[in-house]
């Protein structure tokens, strides 16, 4: 729920995340939808309103993710969280190839099909940045 975020917070996780969507790492600059914060574990399961709950996401990864914490990995039949921004490191979990993002656990792999990272319009706008070398993001890690 973007709106119950003050706005010093949504300025600091701005920043923090260098404008990049924390799952898909597209930049703000790059897609017509504003990016959003999200809460990591949502306000209904408990989740606070501080700077370590919050992502900052894009709008089709926020919506997608909603309020889910978890997702069954339809390999296993378990029960898998979700990435998360704050405690994962986001190369554990993933990775890219050509346009498309691959989930490289159990994590990734739950997290990528939640959030529907492999829709074709998001592939080719993938696709298209690498091209013109905007994606992967350089990261100052
Ligand atoms: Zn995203």
């Amino acid at each position: 729920m973007s709106q119950c975020v003050p706005l010093h917070l949504r300025r600091e996780i701005r920043q923090r995340a260098s404008q990049l969507c924390e799952y898909c790492l597209v930049h703000e600059d790059d897609v017509t939808l504003p990016h959003e914060p999200d809460h990591i574990i949502a306000v209904k399961h408990g989740g606070p309103t501080t700077a370590a709950n919050l992502a900052w996401t894009c709008f089709l990864c926020n919506r997608a993710k909603g309020s889910d914490i978890a997702s069954v990995d339809v390999a296993t039949g378990e029960i898998i969280r979700l990435f998360s921004p704050r405690t994962d490191k986001w190369d554990e979990h993933f990775e890219i190839k050509g346009g498309a993002i691959v989930g490289k656990s159990q994590i990734g792999r739950v997290t990528c099909r939640l959030l529907q990272m492999h829709r074709p319009e998001q592939m080719e706008l993938r696709q298209l940045f690498t091209e013109f070398r905007l994606y992967p993001p350089m990261t100052e890690e």
